[in-house]
């Protein structure tokens, strides 16, 4: 075991899917791993997932091709490539989101397809007037491809107002194939959170979740955080009063004190924060509020742990004042930005023994905003 690791606790995923499913109902449940499964790890993410929910949804084929599932696959737009098609799995689910895709695909092998519509993100996608010409086009001259779905992507669910109509227009295109296309979804983590939207797209018969799965979203309905890191210290050492520590010697110790070296660092998130410049004025009290209310990532027992001068590329240095040399330190770092080859520990799976989890749960600003893909 090394000095820093990722758990991932599988019943909290399974925790989340069940709070997922009696939000969509008997809709079909996609299960979204592109990104490595938002970074908790694809392989060990999607064997966990297969029986649990109806489709995995990659970003694209590489991922596909690391995972060893027999449920469907389905590749995502805006990813999906004509190369791909070449690909012979039967389990595999192609996306057509543009309409010069069309004209190369494959007139021999069997393909399953899902239709990617624009609905106004206008990344990809065809056009909602143009669809009934595609799947025309598609039936008479592709009987190979079966049509399997039809999808959007709803990019702005904080507008709720504006999705809502987003769906309507969704609906209105999609409608009249219900009966011959099975899978006709729109919803993503935002829109299964959101009453009105979920109800817009009650007529949809599937919903794909990323986000919520794993914990990013949906907190005040119950989803749980499904990972935590945790550091142990590699090392420990005694400085007087008055000593500098780190680089530049940012901190200078004011009594006599124990320094503690943690095997974390910038390459691993810390220190990282995803934030956007939002113009001087706001920026300027965001500093200032930053530095009255400090941010602690690091914690001992729910207690927050002083770090010292900053964190380095691979290592951060702790004060260890009161904290025991071997203990189980938590990091609050995002699985998402952090690096991914970071050991992972999975609990909850039948063959491991449940650890006792800690009491406070400490949930960052970042990890709990979505992801926006
Ligand atoms: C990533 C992605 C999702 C998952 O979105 P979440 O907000 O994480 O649930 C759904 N659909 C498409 C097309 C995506 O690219």
């Amino acid at each position: 075991m090394s000095n820093f690791w990722c758990e991932v606790d599988l019943n909290a995923i399974e925790h989340n899917l069940n709070i997922i499913k009696k939000l969509i109902g008997d809709k079909k449940l996609i299960g979204v791993i592109k990104g490595d499964a938002y970074g908790l790890g694809i392989e060990e993410v999607s064997n966990f997932l297969q029986d649990k929910v109806d489709i995995l949804a990659v970003g694209n084929l590489d991922e596909s091709k690391k995972i060893s599932v027999k449920s469907d696959i389905l590749i995502l737009s805006p990813l999906c490539k004509i190369e791909d098609f070449k690909d012979e799995r039967d389990n595999l689910i192609f996306s057509i989101d543009n309409e010069e895709i069309i004209d190369n695909l494959p007139k021999d092998s069997k393909k399953r397809v899902h239709i990617y519509l624009d609905t106004g993100m206008n990344r990809m996608g065809i056009k909602l007037n143009r669809i009934d010409t595609v799947i025309k086009n598609l039936r008479d001259n592709y009987p190979n491809i079966k049509i399997e779905g039809l999808y959007t992507h709803l990019h702005k669910c904080k507008d709720v107002k504006y999705t809502v109509s987003q769906v309507l227009r969704f609906k209105k295109a999609v409608e009249k194939y219900r009966e011959e296309i099975p899978l006709i979804h729109c919803l993503a983590s935002s829109g299964i959170l959101d009453n009105d939207i979920r109800k817009a797209a009650n007529f949809t018969t599937a919903a794909r979740g990323g986000n919520i799965i794993y914990g990013y979203a949906g907190y005040n309905r119950g989803i749980k955080k499904t990972f935590t890191y945790y550091a142990v210290p590699v090392n420990t050492c005694k400085i007087a009063k008055g000593e500098q520590v780190g680089y530049g010697g940012l901190f200078t110790a004011k009594s006599d004190m124990t320094i503690g070296v943690l095997e974390c660092g910038n390459v691993n998130g810390m220190g990282i924060t995803r934030e956007i410049k939002n113009g001087v004025i706001y920026d300027m009290f965001r500093v200032l509020y930053r530095s009255i209310k400090k941010r602690y990532i690091i914690f001992n027992n729910g207690r927050p742990v002083e770090i010292l001068g900053k964190p380095n590329m691979n290592i951060t240095l702790i004060d260890m004042t009161g904290i025991d040399k071997d203990a189980k330190l938590k990091v609050d770092l995002s699985p998402i930005i952090s690096e991914s080859t970071i050991d992972k520990k999975y609990i909850g799976k039948e063959e491991d023994i449940l650890e006792v989890k800690e009491v406070t749960d400490t949930i960052s600003e970042e990890e709990t905003l979505p992801i926006e893909e």
